[in-house]
């Protein structure tokens, strides 16, 4: 259609060109012709004009050569008879008749003598030739010759006859001069041109008289040479070689009937074609301009169908790209049209135009879809949803969704994405085919719902579902129950046996609770060892309480870690049902988490439901646990340091660092407020790591300051060497910061000593080792007996300041406190005496020989800003004040 459409446009190009040239040539054929039927015409009639001039001329000519010869006749009669010359005078003179233009006339006798004239003739004639010709002829009757150049006056002709004598010989002849008019009448009356001529030719073809440029009655030197004109009368064009002045002629001549002679008349062909040429050039004037314009209107013509065919030809072949564009796009385009009822609701759509991939997209070939009507092209439900969509897009200008395709249409299952513009009463429609983008979609979507490890899913895709499995409670009127499991002590595995048996643990965990739920129910793995199990459409919570009863049994099986043999873990569980114990997915997890701590706080392997009344402090600990884990992820942690002084004079000779919490809205916190929590939690190990870090830095920069820094000790908690992590801790920090052994020490209770077992002993000697001494700390308090301390190979013995509270300043009253600083003597150890708050225990302990002491008495914990104050103090304990003195003196 368009290649149709194109070689038109090209033809009317043709056309405009063709037509302008022929025009144009037209024109000038026409021209032409009018102007050689002009030429022609001319011609013509300068033919008939020449042949008229000859033939009158001829015929005026013959009519005076025959009075002329009248009158020579007379005359000759004249003479024969009389023979008197005195006679012949008279006669003479009377026979001269200028109107005939006859100017003299003579008589000459046989010897060609004058013998008598009218006026003046050629004296002797002897030696011309007409005398000569009348001598040897009789019959020559007259004759018409040129009078001999220079014989007279001016240019004439002479008529002669013969005169015989009575014998019959020969007796002279008679003569008229004659002017040239007398033979023929020139003159402006006959219409002559500047190069026409009238001639009188001789039979010999020699011109007697000619007449030319308008000069009557000059006998010229003849134009036309000798041309011997063989017929009696004709016409010729004669070339310009014939004349002198080289000029063509049209020459007609007519014979006389006397003595040969012959009247042409010539007759220029230029001067002729003079007002022709003068037509022609106006004629070729006009046919330039008119093709001039011609050639403009054409060109302009041509130029807007030239302009015009390669619009056509470039919006051809933008149309051409478009549909190639279209035709191979993914995307399926459609152009749908509305049509309308009478009562100008919408009935139907006819598609209008498609690309092939959107013929492709629904399973028809290009031409069998456009023009068709929607209810041709399907029925039932499917025409029905396709005119619904189509009226929403109608009416709004725009509709989007995604589709699946059915399974059994041209392309198989496969999803479309749908987009539709209104514009006008028409609508575009784009399809897309998005089932790769949706595969992939849905590969994210399962990495990002799927635990790695075990192929759960995880917390993302609960966070996800609850919304949804609440929507279908309530759709169906149902009860869901929420049970967090958190396997006991699985670090512990993790920390002896390695991740990757950790890993092995957790796998057989989540096949047991995977194996005991039923197909509709959810195993989800949280993270670390938290699952929760999702039971939808339970009945009511013992049916619940039996589900999990069974959760914690199956966990509490033995485990078989390869290598290693069995392992025993435990699991704590907590429940919450919807809707009982929340309506929405946050409370129902909050809830299902109170209730796992709850049931952790009653001890290991033991369930809990949640209850409305779970304990106020069990929220608050809650609620501290998550204050303390947002502390430590925002470190509000500093550190203060209390003194160690020698009991005896009071120097400075170590210090204990003491953890604080700098609460955002409460202020200072003590460690009483969190670090039973820290304990309980675990949180105390990453605590405790905080505060050998800031530490060490501490002792670090206070020695920058060039300050005598003493040991600092450093409290550790049991839970620290749970993951053998301590050690390469302090390695790590005392080379970061370049801080000596002899710097650290490690404070560490008894009771958590005794209770690690092997696992502490080993790593404490293994820091021992490094040169960082270790202090018992709140000795006294446990239940262990000195006689344990024997087996631990420490340093510094803290007692507890219990103990020093008790103490009397009278002598006998210690005697508890007595023995254990002997003891510890005995045992290499140095002794402590903590909580040391008056001058009167400082003065027992002094009594007893402790070591160093510790207390308000000589220093509250204070901010590491005010340490080196006191560290360069030599003594630090306070001046005795009088009232001290008098009751110490007491
Ligand atoms: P502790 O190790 O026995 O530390 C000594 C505690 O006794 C400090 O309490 C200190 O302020 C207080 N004290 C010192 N002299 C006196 C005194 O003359 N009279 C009285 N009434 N108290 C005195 P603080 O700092 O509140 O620490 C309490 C406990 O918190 C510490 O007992 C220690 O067990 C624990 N703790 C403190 N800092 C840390 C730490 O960094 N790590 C660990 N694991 N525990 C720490
Ligand atoms: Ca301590
Ligand atoms: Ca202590």
């Amino acid at each position: 259609m368009k290649h149709a459409q194109r070689s038109r446009s090209m033809r009317i190009c043709a056309i405009w060109a063709v037509s302008t040239l022929c025009l144009i040539a037209l024109l000038w054929k026409v021209t032409s012709i009018h102007l050689n039927d002009e030429k022609s015409a001319l011609l013509g009639s300068a033919r008939q004009k020449a042949a008229a001039l000859a033939k009158t001329h001829a015929r005026q000519l013959s009519h005076s050569l025959e009075q002329a010869d009248q009158a020579a006749l007379s005359l000759q009669y004249d003479w024969e008879e009389l023979h008197q010359p005195q006679l012949l005078e008279r006669r003479l003179r009377r026979s001269v008749r200028p109107s005939l233009g006859l100017r003299a006339a003579g008589v000459a006798d046989s010897t060609g003598k004058l013998l008598a004239s009218s006026g003046p003739v050629l004296e002797d004639v002897a030696q011309t030739g007409f005398f000569l010709r009348h001598r040897e002829s009789r019959g020559e009757g007259l004759l018409v010759s040129r009078v001999p150049d220079g014989a007279l006056s001016s240019a004439s002709l002479l008529l002669s006859r013969r005169l015989d004598a009575g014998n019959g010989g020969f007796d002279g002849l008679v003569m008229f001069v004659a002017d040239p008019s007398f033979l023929l009448d020139f003159g402006a009356e006959v219409g002559l041109g500047g190069h026409d001529f009238l001639s009188l030719v001789d039979s010999a073809g020699q011109v007697l008289l000619s007449s030319a440029y308008s000069r009557p009655g000059v006998v010229q030197s003849p134009l036309m040479r000798a041309h011997a004109f063989e017929d009696s009368a004709g016409i010729a064009v004669l070339p310009a070689s014939e004349f002198d002045d080289a000029t063509r002629r049209i020459v007609a001549w007519q014979r006389l009937a006397q003595g040969g002679l012959t009247v042409v008349a010539g007759l220029s062909e230029s001067d002729v074609l003079a007002v022709y040429q003068q037509a022609a050039q106006r004629h070729y004037g006009w046919a330039l301009a008119a093709s001039l314009l011609l050639l403009a209107v054409g060109g302009a013509g041509l130029r807007l169908s030239l302009r015009r065919a390669r619009r056509e030809r470039r919006r051809a072949e933008l149309s051409k790209t478009y549909s190639l564009a279209v035709d191979r796009a993914e995307e399926g385009f459609y152009t749908v049209r509305a049509l309308y009822a009478r009562d100008g609701s919408l009935s139907d759509f006819v598609i209008e135009d498609c690309n092939e991939r959107g013929a492709e997209l629904v399973g028809w070939a290009k031409r069998d879809l456009v023009g068709r009507r929607f209810l041709q092209l399907y029925s039932g439900s499917h025409a029905q949803q396709l005119l619904s969509v189509f009226g929403v897009a109608m009416e709004t200008g725009y509709y989007e969704d995604e589709m699946l395709a059915s399974p059994h249409g041209p392309l198989g299952a496969r999803w479309l994405s749908r987009r539709l513009v209104r514009s006008g009463s028409e609508i575009a429609m784009t399809v897309r085919d998005i089932t790769e983008r949706r595969a992939q979609e849905q590969a994210l979507s399962q990495l990002a719902n799927t635990d790695p490890l075990t192929g759960l899913p995880n917390r993302h895709w609960l966070m996800e579902f609850m919304p949804q499995a609440i929507s279908g409670c309530i759709a169906s009127n149902s009860s869901m129950a929420l049970l967090f499991v958190d396997l006991d002590d699985f670090r512990h595995i993790n920390d002896s046996l390695g991740h990757g048996m950790g890993d092995l643990l957790l796998k057989q965990a989540s096949a047991r609770l995977k194996s005991l739920v039923r197909a509709s129910d959810h195993v989800v793995r949280l993270g670390g060892d938290e699952f929760t199990v999702v039971l939808q459409n339970v009945q009511g919570s013992d049916d619940v309480s039996r589900v999990t009863r069974l959760v914690i049994k199956a966990l509490q099986e033995p485990f078989e870690v390869p290598g290693q043999g069995e392992h025993v873990v435990q699991a704590s569980v907590g429940v919450s049902m919807y809707p009982r114990d929340g309506a929405d997915r946050d409370t129902l997890l909050k809830h299902a988490d109170l209730a796992l701590y709850a049931a952790k706080a009653e001890g290991k392997g033991r369930f809990s439901f949640y209850e409305p009344g779970l304990s106020d402090s069990l929220m608050r600990r809650l609620g501290k646990e998550q204050a303390l884990r947002r502390a430590i992820e925002q470190d509000q942690f500093i550190m203060f340091f209390q003194p160690r002084v020698n009991t005896q004079n009071g120097a400075l000779c170590g210090m204990e660092a003491l953890v604080r919490w700098m609460h955002p809205e409460r202020g200072m916190l003590a460690p009483e407020e969190f670090i039973q929590i820290a304990e309980d939690t675990g949180l105390i190990r990453e605590i405790g790591s905080t505060v050998i870090e800031k530490t060490i830095a501490q002792i670090a920069s206070w020695r920058e300051l060039g300050l005598p820094v003493p040991p600092v000790s450093i409290n550790v908690s049991a839970l620290q060497f749970d993951e053998g992590h301590l050690r390469p801790l302090l390695v790590g920090c005392m080379k970061r910061y370049r801080v000596d052994a002899g710097l650290i020490e490690i404070e560490i209770t008894e009771s958590s000593m005794l209770g690690g077992g092997d696992l502490v002993s080993g790593q404490l000697a293994a820091i021992r080792q490094l040169g960082i001494k270790l202090l018992i700390d709140d000795f006294g308090t446990g239940y262990s007996s000195l006689s344990q301390l024997q087996r631990l190979e420490m340093d510094v013995l803290k007692i507890d300041r219990a103990f020093t509270s008790q103490l009397r300043n009278e002598s006998g009253a210690n005697v508890l406190f007595n023995a254990i600083v002997v003891m510890a003597h005995a045992l290499g150890m140095r002794v402590v005496a903590e909580g040391v708050e008056s001058v009167g225990q400082l003065r027992a302990l002094q009594a007893m020989g402790c070591d160093e002491v510790q207390g308000f008495y000589v220093s509250r914990p204070v901010p590491a800003a005010e340490m080196p104050a006191l560290m360069r103090q030599d003594c630090l304990f306070p001046p005795v004040r009088p009232e001290l003195k008098l009751v110490a003196g007491e």
